[in-house]
């Protein structure tokens, strides 16, 4: 069996164990049940996700031009903090950034290899926490917008670390830590603007991925470098495919690559 795919990232479903689902052009591939098989995967061009040219990728599956010039992939994106809607001015294109920054916002810490600060839009939660490969996230606070809450995480920065290692995610060296308290212990660098929109609750989430077997070592696969590579499935974390051989592959840096993946 052999199935096309323009890569973007899996979609998720938090269930007991994470449910993953991979597009192709026909079908909608239930990655889970996949584990356990002997997998190829081969390059076959590049289609940007915004002009659908064969255009070598630049970053988050656009082309150097698209990366460039689209709404979608303005600066506020990476940093909310420079979000500028709810003033009414514009980066890019003011009615789509209206549109994806004047909505609720969640600015929460997860743990994946050490604990994180970090935003996401509401309707992304647990989504995020998935695709960051966090085994545990609990909510601080919820805003009304991208801007606020992009405020909040900034000074929340200085106190807890907003970078994580994803060689220790995939490894599995993690610790269970206590967000509640962590989180307590934050609340006093919230900037007043954002004061109001604290979360009270104490519900934190619980992530199992499915994964056979963790990595010891690791080889990350450049599939367009490679062209080809076939392994056995054993794990699925965050965006990233865990094959038998070590080699990991994430789905989501690879957003824009056309492949033909083979049940073998
Ligand atoms: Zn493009």
């Amino acid at each position: 069996m052999q199935y096309r795919s323009l890569l973007t990232k899996m979609k998720t479903e938090l269930q007991d164990e994470v449910q993953y689902f991979l597009e192709t052009e026909f079908d909608v591939l239930n990655m889970n049940q996949l584990l356990d098989r002997e997998l190829a995967f081969y390059f076959v061009k590049y289609e940007c996700l915004n002009c659908h040219e064969n255009k070598k990728i630049f970053r988050q599956g656009f082309c150097y031009d698209c990366f460039q010039s689209s709404a979608k992939v303005g600066d506020w994106i990476m940093k909310p903090e420079l979000s500028t809607a709810h003033l009414d001015q514009e980066d890019r294109d003011l009615e789509y950034e209206k549109k994806v920054q004047l909505q609720p916002h969640i600015v929460y810490l997860a743990n994946s290899s050490a604990v994180k600060v970090g935003v996401t839009r509401k309707t992304q939660v647990p989504t995020r926490w998935i695709d960051q490969g966090a085994h545990e996230a609990i909510e601080i606070l919820e805003a009304p917008n991208r801007y606020l809450a992009g405020i909040t995480e900034v000074a929340l920065k200085n106190h807890v670390a907003d970078k994580t290692n994803w060689r220790t995610m995939l490894k599995n060296e993690i610790k269970d830590e206590n967000l509640i308290e962590i989180r307590d212990q934050l609340l006093q660098y919230i900037p007043d603007e954002a004061k109001d929109y604290v979360i009270g609750n104490n519900k934190e989430t619980n992530i199992n991925f499915p994964v056979i077997k963790y990595p010891e070592k690791l080889k990350s696969l450049n599939l367009n470098k490679a062209q080809n590579y076939k392994g056995k499935l054993v794990g699925i974390k965050g965006q990233y495919l865990i094959f038998e051989d070590q080699t990991v592959f994430n789905v989501r840096n690879n957003e824009g690559l056309v492949v033909d993946l083979e049940l073998v």
